[in-house]
């Protein structure tokens, strides 16, 4: 699929179809100067009431495909989502605009439904949001065949798959939105969706003749990095080091980690809570919350923390494990850089995470009560998935290229410009072979009973009360690796159970062993490749250098101060008041006039009449 924005069947020809109305909508509502090519498509397809189903990358664009529609005829349009905290958002940020929309879930008191009802019915909202099980177990399906409803927005509608990775049976209900609204158009939208899922998602709904919209999976102002994991709290101060003051996600794999990192890092000073699960919704809130206002720049997480979490500005995501798939990889790392500016992606790998995945996999079967058959074809799914990653992590290619192939698109660029690959930072270790060899002796040597801890603290000549049991002091291995410290060295044993040169036993007490190629190693037939196990020096892209190129520094953070305020006095996400985008092109552009700011990106008539004196101001005292 060559090109930057591919559209397999265009709904209507060419983007010229559109009514006026649509750009003068976008640039009076929004402060957009035009349409993405694949927005228009999917826009004239919603306008036209044919069915689509719209694939495009977080950050594409994908909520403007069914927020500006029901603007050019005054409809009202429902729009699925799977999340409260997702549709809460999307609500902050319509009504920033002074877009009528609202949205009905569960913990909503009678009052705050009532009044969503009485909206409803006199036609006042453009938009209702609402969850699949909400819409199809109460007397709101009856209220909206009232009001004459005739589109459907279904986001996140890889949920409805079970082949996709995150299936949600209440998804599956929505099939009965064809029975009941035959004349209406249903329009799924999805980030994530890889063939197989993308046709199992068009016949649960019964699309009918769908337009079909594929974007672009690759996201060019992402810069993803994997850097070897050895000493993971120092890794983390460093890279989150590169940015300090901006925004950053770091993902943990379990809560008890998410904890004594954040602490770890808040005792740096950094800013950073912690966010999981067992979190007290009070707690939860207010961390999101804190993030939102730009009080915190850092959330430590699991992956329980994002969907919802739309700071467009997020300059970092960092993974400290790794993730169970690359979709859920690309969704967490969607969440950096939405705005369109450079952002950091960085993954430290040990393939250590393969094998913890590997039992959580096997104890979530036991627990559950899938038959047989069920659980084979689960854990079949879930380490296809895994192995994926894992390859990904693994490979010294383009991550762009290796992500793009991944959704099934082509990528044509020699180099990316924006990878630890293609920017040449991975740094190999010198004499790799000889370390290399004296691992695999030493795995010999303890004769192959041992786990990876012990046969590293034997390299590294520890003594260890294990070591002393057994005389391994006493191997003609003992401390050949004296230099190196436990961590790094297990993740050079890491790596080489990645090459296939070692393998693990199953089991609580896994040992490691000799694979059949590791005797090529041996005896000297074959070199070995190993990765310097710390994070390496990293270099400037040309994404980043660009997005700055003209941007008064001093006024952009004056501004970001500013909307910190606004933002604290009115307890909305900073990002509703103004993107980090708008505020760099009001820092390059610096206008003097009212007419002057309506030109500069995100400014648009509402938000023009409500901080316009503001910003001219400050504007004119940097001046
Ligand atoms: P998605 O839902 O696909 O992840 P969003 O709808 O949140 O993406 O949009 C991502 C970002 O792109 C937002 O900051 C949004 O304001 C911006 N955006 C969307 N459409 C346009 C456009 N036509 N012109 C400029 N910015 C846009
Ligand atoms: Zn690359």
């Amino acid at each position: 699929m060559p090109g930057p924005q591919t559209s397999e069947t265009p709904p209507n020809g060419p983007q010229a179809s559109l009514p006026e109305a649509v750009s003068e909508l976008l640039s009076r509502w929004w402060g957009f100067e035009q349409l993405r090519p694949l927005q228009s498509d999917a826009i004239a397809a919603a306008l036209a009431g044919r069915d689509s189903l719209v694939v495009m990358p977080t950050g594409g664009g994908k909520s403007l495909c069914y927020q500006l529609p029901p603007l050019v005829g005054d409809s009202t349009d429902v729009v699925v989502s799977p999340l409260v905290a997702l549709m809460k958002d999307q609500v902050d940020a319509l009504e920033a605009i002074g877009y009528p929309a609202a949205a009905l879930y569960a913990g909503l008191s009678e009052g705050e439904r009532l009044s969503i009802r009485r909206r409803l019915e006199a036609g006042e909202l453009r938009l209702l949001f609402t969850a699949p099980e909400r819409l199809v177990n109460t007397g709101l399906i009856d209220l909206l065949a009232r009001v004459g409803v005739k589109r459907f927005a279904i986001d996140e509608a890889h949920c409805i798959s079970q082949w996709g990775h995150d299936f949600r049976p209440e998804y599956r209900q929505l099939t009965m939105l064809r029975d009941r609204f035959p004349q209406a158009s249903v329009h799924a939208f999805t980030a994530t969706a890889t063939p197989r899922v993308r046709e199992d998602i068009a016949s649960q709904l019964a699309l009918r003749e769908p337009a079909t919209l594929v974007g672009t999976f690759d996201r060019p102002n992402l810069i993803y990095r994997v850097v070897p994991r050895a000493d993971r709290t120092n890794q983390v101060m460093q890279i989150l080091g590169r940015h300090r003051g901006e925004a950053s996600i770091v993902y943990c794999m379990s809560r008890r980690e998410t904890e004594t990192l954040a602490a770890r890092l808040a005792a740096e000073g950094f800013l950073a809570r912690p966010y999981h699960a067992k979190l007290t919704p009070d707690a939860r809130h207010k961390t999101q919350e804190a993030f939102a206002n730009e009080t915190i720049d850092t959330v430590v997480a699991t992956v329980a923390f994002g969907m919802g979490i739309d700071r467009s500005d997020v300059r970092l995501v960092l993974h400290t494990s790794l993730p169970k798939s690359i979709e859920a990889y690309q969704q967490e790392t969607g969440r950096a850089g939405r705005d369109g500016l450079a952002a950091e992606c960085v993954l430290l790998y040990s393939s250590a995470d393969v094998f913890s995945w590997e039992s959580l996999v096997r104890k979530t079967v036991q627990e559950s009560e899938l038959d047989a058959d069920e659980a084979e074809a689960f854990i079949a799914s879930q380490l296809e998935h895994l192995h994926a990653m894992r390859r990904y992590a693994r490979a010294a290619r383009c991550r762009h290229r290796g992500l793009s192939e991944y959704f099934g698109q082509d990528y044509n660029e020699a180099s990316c410009g924006a990878c630890d690959v293609c920017l040449g930072e991975t740094e190999s270790l010198p004499d790799a072979t000889v370390v290399a060899q004296k691992i695999l002796s030493c795995v010999y040597r303890v004769e192959q009973r041992f786990g990876v801890r012990h046969v590293c603290e034997v390299l590294r000549g520890a003594k260890t009360e294990g070591v002393e049991r057994h005389r391994h002091d006493q191997l003609s291995t003992y401390g050949l690796l004296a230099g190196l410290d436990q961590r790094s060295c297990e993740n050079l044993v890491h790596q080489l159970l990645d090459q296939g040169l070692l393998t693990r036993s199953e089991g609580d007490r896994p040992v490691v062993q000799l694979a059949e190629a590791a005797w090529e190693v041996l005896r000297g037939n074959q070199q070995v490749v190993l990765l310097a196990p710390r994070a390496g020096k990293t270099k400037t892209t040309k994404a980043d250098a660009d997005d700055w190129e003209g941007v008064d520094r001093e006024l952009f953070e004056h501004l970001r101060r500013w909307r910190r305020r606004v933002s604290q006095e009115r307890g909305k996400p900073a990002w509703t008041i103004l993107d980090d985008k708008a505020l760099r092109s009001i820092a390059r552009d610096k206008p003097l006039s009212p007419a002057a700011l309506l030109r500069c990106r995100g400014i648009g008539e509402k938000r023009l009449a409500e901080f316009g004196q503001d910003i001219l101001d400050l504007v004119s005292r940097s001046a």
